[in-house]
């Protein structure tokens, strides 16, 4: 039975990118702690919201990551979709929507989740990291390299690649910022837009983001992140996956070939990957369908080959 959420924070700034984008501040009125990091990057809070026209419903909370890095204890951000079409009956999203800068709004205190460097390789694996995402999956990995740079001011960020599609270039967030990271600090930031006839002037990679993985494809992008030809392999890089299933699903599929090993234990099982081979895909999933249908005997099969010749079992 959800409850009416006792407000604990401000809704202190909404950048608003489109009609169905946009990037909101919070101020919580208890400070977060200003001495050492009160979250890790690619960690995401829960924000929650009253409906206030129909108040039977009370309040609703969702998961949201976090893009704000945690060297900067004056608000929390969060980069977040309109789902037009959701699944519930008091979406949260639709109540964001009619919020503005100054409302109040409910957050809980502690951030929560694994998805971070540091959980799934560590602080020192020397691996490039290449961070894949479509819409506002991207949240966790801006989090991720502004912190890096805020930690060691004037590094070289070549170490990351950000691969971020989205259907229009409109709907890139962020790009301003990563765009300069990519010209001024090393950053190998790779938009890809979907439906690039709509983009006047669009020069750079089309297609949705996991479609940088295909056959086809895929030197184009070594290329574009900085890659040498056939360098995309789990002994130089670690993948990231964030957003929805489609995304996360169809970038596993395409990579089981050049050998990279899916972090989730179901996945790990159907394909029948040995117990000491480590992962080299992690992933952050906003949606709840399975990210690959294991019921279907003949494609799991068809992936298990693919991996197993890939890493020569
Ligand atoms: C760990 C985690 C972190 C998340 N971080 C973010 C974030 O940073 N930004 C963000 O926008 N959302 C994020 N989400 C999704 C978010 O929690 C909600 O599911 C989403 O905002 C929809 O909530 P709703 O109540 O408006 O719609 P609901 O009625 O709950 O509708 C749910 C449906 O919305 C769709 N959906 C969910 N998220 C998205 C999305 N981002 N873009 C398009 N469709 C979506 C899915 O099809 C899902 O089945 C995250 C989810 C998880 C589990």
């Amino acid at each position: 039975m959800p409850k009416v959420l006792e407000y604990n924070a401000t809704l202190a700034g909404r950048d608003d990118l489109t009609d169905a984008l946009g990037i909101f501040r919070v101020v919580p009125d208890e400070p977060f702690p200003t001495e050492g990091p009160w979250f890790v990057p690619g960690q995401y809070m829960v924000l929650g919201l009253n409906n206030e026209e129909e108040p039977e419903l009370a309040g609703v909370q969702r998961p949201m990551s976090i893009a704000s890095a945690p060297e900067d204890p004056s608000h929390v951000e969060f980069y977040i979709r309109f789902v037009s079409q959701p699944a519930s009956r008091n979406p949260f999203t639709h109540q964001l929507w009619k919020r503005q800068e100054g409302d109040r709004i409910f957050i809980r205190p502690k951030a929560k989740g694994h998805f971070t460097v540091e959980h799934a390789v560590g602080p020192d694996d020397s691996r490039r990291k290449v961070f894949v995402s479509a819409g506002t999956g991207l949240a966790p990995f801006v989090s991720i390299v502004r912190s890096a740079r805020n930690r060691a001011p004037g590094r070289d960020l070549g170490e990351f690649v950000i691969l971020h599609g989205a259907s229009y270039d409109a709907d890139l967030g962020y790009r301003e910022e990563l765009e300069r990271l990519a010209r001024e600090e090393g950053l190998h930031y790779v938009p890809t837009v979907s439906r690039a006839a709509q983009c006047e002037g669009w020069s750079g990679a089309q297609g949705r983001a996991e479609d940088q993985f295909r056959a086809d494809r895929i030197d184009e992008f070594e290329q574009r992140a900085g890659f040498a030809p056939g360098e995309l392999r789990p002994d130089r890089a670690v993948l990231f996956v964030c957003g929805l299933q489609g995304t996360i699903g169809a970038s596993i599929e395409r990579l089981l070939g050049r050998g990279f090993v899916p972090d989730e234990k179901k996945l790990r099982r159907a394909l029948e990957v040995p117990e000491e081979t480590p992962a080299s895909i992690y992933f952050e999933q906003y949606d709840s369908d399975p990210v690959i249908d294991l019921t279907d005997e003949g494609k799991v099969a068809a992936l298990r080959d693919t991996l197993h010749g890939a890493l020569g079992l």
